[in-house]
C-alpha cells in the first residue's frame, strides 16, 4: 500500500470513466460535478478507486427497473475537509437495513456478497475518512464520503 498525493477531481472523473460503459447499456443518465479547484487527498489510490467503484456498483444495481434511471456524482470541498457525494434515484434502503448495510456479508442480493460496503467503509476509515448514508425507500440514496484535504502541491 503506498501513501501519495491523489487529485480526487481526476480519481473520480477517471472511476465513472470505468463504469460508463455499464451505466450506458443499463440507460443510467449520469453526470459528474468536480470541485472548482484541485483538491487532494493524501491516501492509497488503488483503494480509493475500488472504494468508489463499490458504491457505484451499488447504484447502478439499486437503479435496476427504474423509469428515468440517475446516478450524480459531485465532489466538494468544504474548509478542510473533501466531500465525495454519490446519489442514485434508484430503490432505496429501509431505515431498518440501513444500519446493516456496512456489515460484513450483509446483502439484499440474490448473489450479493456483501463485502462492497463493508471493503469501502474500511478504506474510508483507513484515510481517517467518514461515511455517511441518506436514503428513502423508492426515491433513491444518496452516500457522502469525507476525506481530509493534502495540500496538492508541496
Ligand atoms: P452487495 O452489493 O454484494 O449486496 P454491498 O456491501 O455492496 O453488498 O451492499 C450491501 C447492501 O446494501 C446491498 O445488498 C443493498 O441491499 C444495499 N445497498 C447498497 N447500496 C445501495 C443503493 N445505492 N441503493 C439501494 N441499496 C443499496
Ligand atoms: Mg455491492
Amino acid at each position: 500500500n503506498e501513501e501519495k498525493l491523489i487529485n480526487i477531481n481526476q480519481l473520480v472523473t477517471e472511476v465513472v470513466k470505468l463504469v460508463k460503459h455499464q451505466l450506458n447499456q443499463s440507460g443510467i443518465d449520469h453526470a459528474v460535478m468536480v470541485a472548482e479547484q484541485d483538491v487532494c487527498v493524501l491516501g492509497d489510490r488503488n483503494q480509493l478507486v475500488q472504494a468508489l467503484l463499490n458504491i457505484l456498483l451499488n447504484a447502478k444495481e439499486a437503479l435496476k427497473g427504474e423509469k428515468h434511471p440517475y446516478l450524480q456524482v459531485k465532489v466538494q470541498k468544504q474548509e478542510s475537509e473533501i466531500q465525495i457525494i454519490i446519489i442514485d434515484n434508484g430503490c432505496g434502503i429501509s431505515t431498518k437495513k440501513l444500519n446493516r448495510i456496512f456489515n460484513p456479508f450483509f446483502s439484499t442480493k440474490q448473489e450479493g456478497t456483501g463485502l462492497g460496503l463493508s471493503i469501502t467503509h474500511d478504506i474510508i476509515r483507513d484515510h481517517q475518512g467518514q461515511i455517511e448514508v441518506d436514503s428513502e425507500i423508492g426515491h433513491g440514496t444518496e452516500f457522502k464520503l469525507t476525506l481530509p484535504v493534502s495540500e496538492c502541491h508541496k
